[in-house]
């Protein structure tokens, strides 16, 4: 009858009425200390009731599973058996009031059936199958493995097999399959599998005293599986016991309770040092997880989290915090002419000449590929522009080693540009979120880069005034435009704030190539259309601009005498020509042009040169153009013919 989903507790109850021996037991049980009745329940019915279908589902099946093994096999390997079985069952109930992760009735049937593949091997097999339930008297989970050894399957097949057979739920069925590899990944019913799991290790605790590593397993697993403190589990040993001596008696198990303040001691050390261990594992772990493999510095997440906590902190106790951040000048030539050790050798000497220039100032971290950031709280302006200096001094002083590289030269000269800003203590409110502050010191990067390289430039309060009340910013990153933002515009966002401040540079620099009409007229040559529209698209953003779009070297030519564009944007691999054969013709027979830029989505080592070299004021990766859109549109408008290199070159 418990096999069928519908079966009604009447229904039931008429059985189990009609069997005196099954009615006792039922009411043994709702009366026992288990279920914690304030006054005696002597109908049967009340008492089915008061239990529900699943408890009087899985007590019967529990009793019958009892007389069903009574006799087989000789007694003491399945005294021991039954044993664990009943502080599981026990265990399990506990362990679902302290997890609230799955249903009490629910779990106590699967830790009581998980093993039944146990005793059926038992019914089934005899003497063949005892020598090997007795190899592996104290763990448990050594049996599977022996069984393996023997047999071509072990108890956890065979019971799910028989559970499936006697049509039981799923979650049942899952849990005795399983519950010897609780960490699968893909399981049905992964908060049953595990409780189930850490019944049966709750009662190894219990029946075989003296064995520390076991009761650390199940502290080390309640505590990564359900975040069960060590604690809990010392207090869920001592209810299991108790529990478990009531629910031998229902079975008529006579279990020996173990000597209860014996194993709490021994709990409590093994849980200490284990979670001891554990606390260290997880240390390594998110220390690891936190390092830059090649500096050893901090990574970008360990910056991300710690200078978020230090920002709060710095907000809360009206203290001021600066920001340094720090690019590496024309590192990619060193790649280029040196090659990757090279660099890599170079960006490890950066590392840990600022981390040690830094010193107990602040945190260094790697944030990405030859950029560095450090926060400094309490620092305030003036202090950490003098932290930037001693960072800049500490690369550009005296050349790196190399030596160690094959193929470069003995050393080698290299400078960093350096960011900085600052929330001050008294204009704390100024500053929204650390994202913006961060992003103001990449904006002095920016600054220190125009203005020169190997130097240290200050986000100012003045430039963040003026971006505030910058007009109306045209260009807005694709594919969230950035709405006009106010002084005020306080929602605690940066970014709008830091787009501004780009947008309003970047307006700055397109008026700058406009022709003399005022207009900007752009032309774009690529034969992706993607690509071209995607160009077309950004530039068309900004104010007073025409933009054209040919899809060939040949029509480039006409469009470009019709239009007489100041800006053009040639991508290098058109299908009839080169990008760096148009250029030059291009230029010779349009005059307008002010600013010819090559693009490429598969730069080389040299292109930029031979790019220059046939008369390309810039040569630009479409790949940076993806990682950063506003970044590339800025550095394409405002490239002066007279400034070194810029970041895209
Ligand atoms: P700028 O002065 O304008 O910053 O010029 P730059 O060449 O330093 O800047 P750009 O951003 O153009 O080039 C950065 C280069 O850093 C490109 C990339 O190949 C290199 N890089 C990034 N991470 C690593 C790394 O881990 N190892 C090495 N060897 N190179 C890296
Ligand atoms: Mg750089
Ligand atoms: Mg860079």
């Amino acid at each position: 009858m418990t096999r069928e989903p519908n079966v009604s507790l009447g229904a039931i109850s008429k059985v189990v009425q009609n069997d005196p021996g099954l009615a006792a037991k039922v009411l043994k049980t709702v009366n026992s200390s288990f279920y914690g009745l304030q006054q005696p329940c002597s109908r049967l019915d009340r008492a089915m009731s008061y239990l529900g279908l699943q408890a009087v589902k899985s007590l019967v099946l529990g009793f019958s599973l009892v007389d069903a093994t009574r006799g087989v096999g000789d007694g003491a390997d399945l005294k021991r058996h039954w044993r664990r079985t009943i502080f599981a069952a026990s265990a399990a109930r506990h362990l679902a009031q302290v997890t609230k992760a799955v249903d009490a009735d629910e779990v106590f049937a699967c830790a009581l059936f998980q093993d039944i593949g146990v005793l059926a091997c038992v019914a089934a097999l005899g003497g063949e199958y005892m020598p090997t339930l007795a190899g592996a008297p104290d763990d448990h989970d050594l049996l599977c493995r022996h069984e393996r050894e023997v047999f071509p399957f072990d108890h956890t097949t065979v019971g799910a097999e028989l559970a499936r057979k006697w049509k039981l739920p799923d979650l049942l069925v899952e849990s005795i399959r399983k519950h010897h590899v609780p960490d699968a990944s893909g399981l049905s019913f992964p908060a049953m599998v595990r409780t189930t799991a850490l019944s049966m290790y709750v009662a190894e605790a219990l029946s075989t005293p003296g064995q520390p590593t076991i009761v650390s397993r199940l502290g080390v697993k309640a505590s990564a599986w359900f975040g069960i403190e060590p604690e809990q589990v010392a207090m869920l040993l001592r209810s299991t016991a108790t529990s478990a001596m009531e629910l031998a008696k229902l079975f008529e198990q006579d279990v020996a309770i173990p000597d209860a303040s014996m194993i709490m001691a021994e709990a409590q050390e093994a849980l200490v040092s284990g979670s001891i261990q554990t606390q260290r594992d997880a240390d390594r772990f998110k220390a690891q997880s936190e390092t830059d493999t090649l500096t050893g510095v901090g990574n970008r997440r360990r910056f991300d989290s710690a200078f978020g906590d230090a920002f709060r902190d710095a907000r809360e106790n009206k203290r001021p915090l600066s920001v340094v951040f720090l690019d590496a000048d024309r590192f990619k030539s060193v790649n280029d002419t040196l090659g990757h050790s090279a660099g890599d050798a170079v960006l490890k000497a950066i590392a840990s000449r600022c981390a040690g220039a830094i010193a107990e100032d602040g945190m260094l971290c790697r944030f990405g590929g030859e950029e560095f950031a450090a926060f400094l709280p309490g620092f305030d302006g003036v202090r950490a522009k003098d932290v930037g200096e001693r960072l800049r001094r500490a690369v550009a002083d005296r050349p790196i080693d190399l030596s160690g590289v094959d193929g470069a030269p003995p050393t080698i000269n290299v400078t960093i540009s350096v960011g900085v800003a600052t929330m001050e203590s008294g204009s704390g409110s100024a500053i929204e979120s650390h994202e913006q502050l961060l992003s103001l010191a990449d904006q002095a990067v920016y600054a220190a880069k125009s203005s020169g390289r190997n130097c240290v430039r200050a986000a100012s309060p003045a430039a963040k005034q003026g971006a505030a009340s910058a007009p109306a910013p045209a260009l807005a990153p694709i594919p969230a435009p950035v709405s006009a933002p106010s002084a005020s515009s306080g929602a605690g966002h940066a970014a709008p704030q830091a787009r501004a401040a780009d947008s309003s540079r970047t307006l700055e620099a397109a008026r700058s190539l406009r022709a003399s009409d005022g207009v900007l007229r752009v032309l774009v040559v690529d034969d992706d259309p993607l690509a071209a529209k995607l160009l077309s698209m950004i530039f068309q953003r900004l104010p007073e601009t025409e933009v054209r779009v040919a899809h060939s070297g040949a029509s480039a030519s006409a469009v470009a005498a019709a239009l007489k564009p100041t800006l053009v944007i040639v991508d290098h691999r058109l299908h009839d020509t080169r990008g760096m054969d148009l250029i030059p013709s291009l230029r010779a027979s349009v005059g307008s042009i002010v600013r010819a830029v090559l693009i490429t989505a598969t730069p080389e080592p040299g292109m930029g040169d031979a790019a220059r070299a046939a008369g390309a004021d810039l040569f630009a990766s479409k790949a940076d153009m993806s990682n950063d859109v506003s970044k590339w549109i800025h550095t394409i408008l405002s490239h002066g013919g007279s400034a070194p290199a810029s970041r895209a070159a």
